[in-house]
């Protein structure tokens, strides 16, 4: 299931809340039962049977005082204990179960439902008791009659005194049952409010517990969903100090986790941004650095090259009067040593010359013009051109060109001048013979072309110069092909790459945008 946060932590307090609130309830619900079954026994029950009590004795005395008429000698004595009785009896008797009766009608009023059967029983059983008293006190009146009589026929008043007594102990029976069944009564409710007591005391002592395990429990949880945000500041932190390489990589639906996913992705954007931005820059550093070079070697070169051609034009013209003989040597070893001395002087001129041409080349290379071209038919014209330079050089030459065509957008002659750069850094780094492989093809959106030699190979401090003006490893070289040629292929929206292996070989991989 999918929580928000908010969710999850109103849940977690809202599960706290409701078990303290049931804890509360709880105690509340058990400490008014508590009370109602002590004002039950102390305000119902026990008065009841006190009453009941009263009633019990009352009706004791009165028995003992009636068998006493039996053996009393004197009328005095017993006109006495029946004018007594006659006063005191009823009233009393009256008095006790009309209060008994009030006492059960009040406590059926509040009386929790359970109990209601029973307080109106004993009502019941009072108002029975009621009817056998008026029947007890006719039957009583009669017999008083009898022993008041001066001629006191003591055989008929000592049956009706038998009968009067039976009378008196089945209804002392009767009261002793309601007494004996209202003490029951309360002796059960104090056993069952000691023992919810004993129950209550528990659970208030063990449901807080349980509360406060759930509230810790909520508050662990929050704190576990909030943990990812000691992350997150990490990694904004580790940002803000330029490092974007920090990434958090959370899990889950939370709005944390969705945070920290565009946090993540931010990160990828920012680094991104921050590659780009270098490779920019170095780019920008690199033209800049090749435009300053190149407009002092311009400067350098246009100053050598008039001199240059004339010291050129002055060396043929002196090889030709040393040929046609307008000079005099002494011996004829004399005459071969100039002819061979200007030649090599001539041979210095013509590579000064080359040189500075590349310098020119480099300072105006002129934005490309370019037009629609077959990639194919460049790469095989270029091959073709310095195939006889190749053979002389005794290289094997692979070529993998297919048949298809590789369309460009390009100027044709910037392309062949870095093909031949390439070619002839193969061919110079094979000295001792090898295989010269170059291959073109297309490769979805892209053109390649591979210029692979079996050559020297280029070691690691080299490699990381290799296209920096004026870097070459070779007598005479000028350093400056590789950088030219990464020149023009930029201006043409591609990119050079070079793979090398010391002892093996070479090989450098061109691709250019194909052309729609
Ligand atoms: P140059 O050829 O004048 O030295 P380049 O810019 O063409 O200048 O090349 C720079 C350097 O790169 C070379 O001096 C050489 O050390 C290295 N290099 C270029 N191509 C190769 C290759 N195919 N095999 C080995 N080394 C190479
Ligand atoms: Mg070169």
């Amino acid at each position: 299931m999918k929580l928000s946060l908010t969710t999850r932590i109103f849940l977690g307090y809202a599960v706290v809340l409701v078990t303290f609130g049931a804890v509360s309830g709880f105690s509340v619900l058990t400490l008014r039962q508590n009370q109602l079954e002590m004002r039950l026994v102390s305000e119902g029950y026990l008065e009841l049977s006190q009453t009941v009590v009263l009633i019990e004795n009352l009706q004791a005395s009165q028995a003992r005082d009636n068998a006493r008429l039996r053996d009393e000698p004197s009328l005095e004595t017993r006109k006495g204990l029946t004018r007594l009785a006659r006063l005191y009896f009823p009233g009393s008797m009256a008095t006790y179960l009309t209060k008994g009766k009030a006492l059960a009608a009040e406590v059926v009023k509040w009386a929790p439902e359970s109990e209601r059967p029973f307080v109106a029983d004993v009502s019941k059983r009072l108002t029975e008791l009621e009817m056998r008293f008026a029947e007890y006190e006719a039957a009583s009146d009669a017999t008083f009659l009898l022993f008041e009589s001066p001629t006191l026929d003591i055989e008929r008043a000592g049956a009706a005194l038998d009968r009067l007594q039976l009378t008196e102990k089945a209804l002392l029976a009767s009261i002793r049952l309601l007494h004996g069944s209202l003490e029951s009564r309360i002796r059960d409710h104090v056993r069952l409010t000691q023992e919810r007591e004993r129950r209550t005391g528990v659970a208030i002592i063990l449901l807080p517990v349980v509360a406060i395990g759930v509230g810790l429990l909520a508050t662990g949880l929050a704190a576990r969903s909030l943990r990812p945000v000691r992350t997150l500041i990490d990694a904004v932190s580790r940002i803000r100090r330029g490092d974007f390489a920090a990434t958090i990589d959370a899990k889950g639906e939370d709005e944390i986790a969705v945070l920290a996913r565009e946090f993540d992705a931010m990160a990828k954007a920012l680094r991104e941004r921050e590659a780009q931005l270098q490779q920019k820059q170095q780019e920008l550093l690199r033209a800049e650095r090749l435009a300053a070079v190149g407009r002092v070697s311009a400067q350098v070169a246009h100053e050598i090259r008039n001199p240059l051609s004339s010291i050129g034009l002055n060396v043929e013209m002196l090889q030709d009067q040393v040929g046609s003989g307008s000079f005099t040597f002494k011996t004829a070893d004399e005459a071969r040593e100039a002819t061979h001395l200007l030649a090599s002087v001539m041979r210095e001129v013509d590579r000064l010359t080359e040189i500075t041409e590349d310098y020119l080349r480099l300072a105006r290379l002129p934005t490309p013009a370019k037009r629609p071209e077959d990639l194919r038919k460049i790469v095989e014209d270029v091959l073709g051109f310095a195939k006889e330079e190749l053979e002389r050089a005794g290289l094997k030459i692979e070529s993998r060109l297919g048949t298809e065509s590789l369309p460009i957008s390009a100027d044709e002659g910037q392309l062949r001048q870095v093909l031949l750069n390439l070619i002839r850094n193969a061919r110079e780094a094979m000295a001792a013979g090898g295989t010269l492989t170059v291959e073109a093809t297309s490769k979805d959106t892209r053109l390649e072309v591979r210029v692979k030699d079996t050559g020297a190979g280029i070691p690691p401090d080299v490699r990381e110069k290799l296209f920096e003006p004026f870097f070459t490893t070779k007598q005479g070289g000028t350093g400056l092909g590789l950088p030219l040629s990464r020149q023009i292929i930029e201006a043409h929206g591609g990119t050079i790459s070079v793979e090398s292996e010391v002892g093996v070989g070479t090989t450098f991989l061109l691709s250019f945008p194909r052309a729609p």
